[in-house]
């Protein structure tokens, strides 16, 4: 579908781009910057889905590797998410944006549970909907989360904002010779574990129709160059 006449779009930023520069955690301005970009695809007329990562504050993975028990440790994980998904309502609100977090985990006093036909219906009102806590289950990721609710909410695509601009053959960061594909199919995705999304996510896109744009969020204006067809982005169909 080209991207011109889609209506609803999920974007998932990695939990990584929330740190700006910085080693770990949030960083304020850069959430702003984040938000602007937002802000700016939502005027084109979009509904907008949102899933945010924890990466920049907590990975189950990283935790059991250390001697955690995995699921105990991907519910701390989960709870990081919630805590990203808060700051950028934060920073979408300052802007003006109406928003609304939905927990997987819930959480009443922050936010709302997940409930589809509520999200719709904010979405409907031009608000943005933050999904917050993945799919609220352990041995997932964000990734799952955000194919999850791009399939629940009938989304034309899902957009991955991450820190690469696109899917490589191989590691850009290891390999100067790794060459960007402008299209790849699910099946070479999942046949070759290209690094794009967990394997889940990638099947259960595959499975709905749904296809991944992999794009850089770090550069300025780079979302709006992506929805106008104007970017520099690899489309997994
Ligand atoms: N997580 C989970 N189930 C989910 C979503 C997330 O257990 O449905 C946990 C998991 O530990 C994961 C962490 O939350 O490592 C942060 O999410 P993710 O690694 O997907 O963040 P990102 O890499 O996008 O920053």
């Amino acid at each position: 579908m080209p991207f011109s006449t889609m209506k609803r779009v999920l974007l998932k930023l990695s939990g990584e781009v929330l740190m700006g520069e910085g080693p770990f955690g949030i960083d304020p301005a850069f959430v702003m910057e984040l938000a602007e970009e937002v802000k700016a695809a939502k005027e084109t007329g979009l509904e907008i889905c949102l899933v945010i990562g924890g990466g920049n504050i907590f990975r189950g993975m990283a935790g059991a590797a250390q001697g955690m028990d995995r699921a105990q440790a991907d519910y701390m994980g989960m709870l990081a998410t919630v805590m990203n998904a808060l700051a950028m309502q934060n920073a979408l609100e300052q802007l003006g944006v109406q928003t609304r977090v939905q927990s997987a985990v819930q959480m009443d006093q922050v936010c709302e549970p997940v409930i589809r036909r509520r999200a719709e219906r904010h979405l409907e009102k031009g608000r943005v909907v933050i999904f917050a806590a993945g799919v609220g289950a352990p041995y997932f990721t964000t990734d799952s989360g955000a194919a999850l609710r791009a399939a629940e909410m009938n989304c034309d695509a899902l957009l991955k904002g991450t820190s690469v601009d696109g899917v490589y053959d191989s590691d850009p960061k290891k390999n100067a010779e790794a060459k960007r594909f402008d299209t790849v199919t699910y099946s070479r995705v999942l046949a070759d574990d290209l690094k794009v999304m967990d394997a889940s996510a990638v099947a259960l896109c595959r499975d709905n129709n749904i296809p991944i744009v992999v794009f850089s969020i770090r550069e300025k204006g780079n979302l709006a160059r992506v929805l106008k067809g104007e970017g520099v982005q690899t489309v997994v169909t």
